[in-house]
């Protein structure tokens, strides 16, 4: 499953970093692409079970989805959702609350136009998943370790 190998690739990475600090990990904020598919339940539920016995045994895991950005083929900027927000609100106002985007932003291309130069030729940029921030617990001091 998707989610276990998400937990897994998090978990390597916090240990990997964590190695031979005397540190104890209380949190990881996982930055993840709003449209993955990916089931935040699960993914803690996976996290939980795979970090015992490990510096990571105390820590919780946090997921902060990222709003998505695209791309115009045309005149080549680059936009997030927030930049034409007018237009996906318009869409919300048309469909209501369950406005296709809101389950799969991959559709956004088809209900907007580049806020640029006017094209629907627009294309959604991947984006990776970021462990965001860790929060660790050094001599009894608990602070945030904020990653790139
Ligand atoms: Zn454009």
């Amino acid at each position: 499953m998707h989610e276990w190998s998400v937990a897994d690739a998090v978990i390597r990475t916090v240990i990997d970093w964590a190695d031979g600090k005397k540190i104890k990990v209380k949190k990881v904020v996982l930055g993840v692409p709003s449209f993955s598919f990916l089931d935040v339940e699960i993914l803690k539920e996976a996290f939980d079970m795979m970090k015992k016995d490990s510096v990571l045994d105390e820590a919780e895991l946090e997921v902060k989805f990222k709003d998505p950005k695209f791309k115009c083929k045309n005149c080549g900027k680059e936009f997030s959702l927030n930049e034409v927000k007018d237009q996906i609100d318009s869409v919300k106002s048309e469909f209501g609350e369950e406005y296709p985007m809101h389950f799969m932003p991959a559709l956004a291309p088809s209900f907007i136009k580049c806020p640029y130069c006017g094209s629907h030729d627009i294309i959604l940029e991947s984006q990776d998943m970021t462990i965001d921030e860790i929060q660790v617990e050094e001599n009894g001091t608990v602070k945030t370790v904020s990653q790139g």
